[in-house]
């Protein structure tokens, strides 16, 4: 443990010491000059909720190195350039950014890269499903203004999480592009890096940039919990990508975006990628795996079984095995739900099963409302507490829910919900907290005095099991309930999204899948 604090510290202040680090390294031939900024979240258009600037804890200036283990003052890349980073911040999923967040946080990016140019490079780093109220393609936007600022001659490398969208004009004003070959994201770091390995090549060896950019849009649209890389046919998919993209002389990289289900912008759909120098390989490449994806459209299907509430219920109540998880996932904080719904624990409540005291057992995950939680802790552990909850950002699907039981637990302390409350309703205990957080470890529960392991029923709002919950459910079902990231699809009121689209147009014809060549940034067409 004091060994990993020793190396962090001098990793600090290494980090905060960063430019003049770089600049001892410019010794014999000068160092390229790359600066660094980007910003990620993915939020919902289809949720009332929205994002503040403070959602992103950006970083600014040195201490974005620390965003980046490969960064560290003694990786060999950190010495390979003089690093300008300007500003990198990430955002939990949510709402829509408000465009007062949004124009903040790139104006103060802009101004940064004024401040230091001129610029052989610049890192792109960000996530690519990011909703702006007012404003389409938002990370296409950004781009543009960067370019404004730093000219055509920076080659700029943009990496992405395979969740977001990739726009025409954000290929074009790119030089070289990439995304997570896994879902879930285990290479997240590693794709980071190697956009900058891609950048630094071709900087230092001066072939600059790719002469081809093939952008194939596909017309699909799936949520992330039908296309996940553990299984098939996504297994297969992005398989193909590595030996394509790493192996190929010519080829500097190949990527598939599965795309953001849960924005509502002619942008929002699949899309492949592959850059290189060799106008025949990049050609076939990019249509090899577009006709792939295509090929396998039907067999993409949610990773559990999935139900309507009353279903899972069901399936929850007669099951011989406990506890039994049932994730609530339209209004998945994690996704870009507002997770202040309340019309999964309106209909738990009004069952007659949990009305009794020794009812089953069922723990529900959660509802945020700092009134309650204030009403709460006035009534203390032992005290008897009665309020609504919740529906505050997102009332769409059911009003506040009346709560009316003992308090259980009161615990102070914790990053996201500050305050958390247990109140025991029926045969209930519904967790209450101060502000929205996401329950996907079993100390979430067992610090609130919760044995979610004797329980026998969990309901968690969730997408997919997080591993600690996946290890611990002896049944497991996945609700469709309504909320701003409703997995059913079919009943998003899509209006902009480009049609026909896969799967919500029945009888489609076959696209054309042929590589289109976005011109290179700052050609104009
Ligand atoms: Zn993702």
């Amino acid at each position: 443990m004091k060994k990993l604090f020793l190396v962090l510290a001098v990793w600090l202040l290494a980090a905060y010491s960063g430019y003049a680090q770089s600049t001892l390294n410019a010794g014999q031939k000068p160092l390229p000059r790359i600066a660094i900024a980007g910003l990620g979240i993915e939020s919902s258009t289809f949720s009332p909720a929205v994002t503040l600037e403070p959602a992103f804890h950006a970083r600014y200036g040195p201490e974005v190195f620390n965003a980046y283990p490969f960064m560290m003052p003694i990786s060999p890349l950190r010495k390979q350039a003089l690093w300008l980073p300007a500003v990198v911040g990430k955002s939990l999923p949510g709402g829509a950014v408000t465009r007062e967040a949004y124009e903040s946080l790139v104006n103060k990016t802009l101004d940064t890269l004024r401040k230091y140019g001129p610029y052989d490079g610049l890192y792109f780093d960000i996530h690519g499903a990011m909703s702006v109220q007012g404003l389409d393609d938002p990370e296409g936007d950004f781009l543009i203004r960067i370019r404004k600022v730093v000219g055509y001659k920076t080659l700029i490398s943009t990496s992405m999480d395979l969740h977001g969208n990739v726009s025409w004009r954000l290929a074009q004003n790119t030089d070289l592009i990439t995304c997570y070959r896994l879902a879930p994201h285990e290479d997240a770091m590693q794709t980071k890096e190697r956009a900058v390995v891609n950048l630094l090549e071709r900087l230092k060896s001066g072939k600059g940039k790719p002469a081809y950019k093939a952008w194939i849009p596909v017309p699909i649209l799936l949520p992330g919990e039908k296309t996940s890389t553990r299984i098939e046919p996504s297994k297969s998919l992005y398989q193909q990508v590595a030996p394509l993209a790493d192996k190929q002389e010519g080829i500097v990289d190949a990527a598939i975006w599965i795309g953001y289900a849960w924005a509502d912008e002619p942008r929002n759909h699949a899309v492949v990628m592959v850059v290189g120098d060799d106008k025949a390989k990049v050609t076939q490449s990019a249509e090899k795996l577009a006709q792939h994806f295509w090929k396998v459209r039907t067999n993409f299907d949610f990773v559990a079984p999935t139900g309507t509430l009353e279903q899972s219920l069901a399936q929850a109540l007669t099951s011989p095995k406990h506890p039994f998880f049932i994730s609530d996932t339209g209004d998945n904080p994690t996704a870009g739900g507002a997770g202040d719904v309340t019309w999964t624990l309106t209909q738990i409540l009004a069952r007659p099963e949990f009305k009794r005291a020794d009812g089953p057992a069922l723990i529900y995950a959660s509802i945020p409302d700092p009134e309650l939680v204030k009403k709460a802790m006035a009534a203390g552990v032992g005290g008897q507490v009665e309020g609504k909850a919740g529906a505050m950002v997102d009332a769409r699907f059911a009003p506040p829910v009346p709560l009316k039981g003992t308090v259980q637990s009161i615990v102070k302390g914790d990053r996201d919900a500050e305050v958390e409350v247990v109140v025991k309703v029926g045969s209930v205990h519904v967790i209450v907290t101060q502000k929205r957080k996401p329950y996907h470890k079993e100390a979430d529960f067992t610090r609130l005095g919760l044995e979610p392991r004797k329980a026998d029923i969990v309901v968690v709002k969730i997408g997919y099991l997080e591993p600690e919950l996946y290890n611990m459910q002896a049944g497991w079902i996945m609700a469709l309930t309504p909320g701003g990231v409703d997995q059913d699809l079919f009943r998003l009121p899509y209006k902009r999204i480009q049609r026909p689209m896969f799967p919500l147009d029945k009888d489609m014809k076959d696209p054309d899948l042929s590589a289109r060549f976005v011109p290179l940034s700052g050609e104009v067409k």
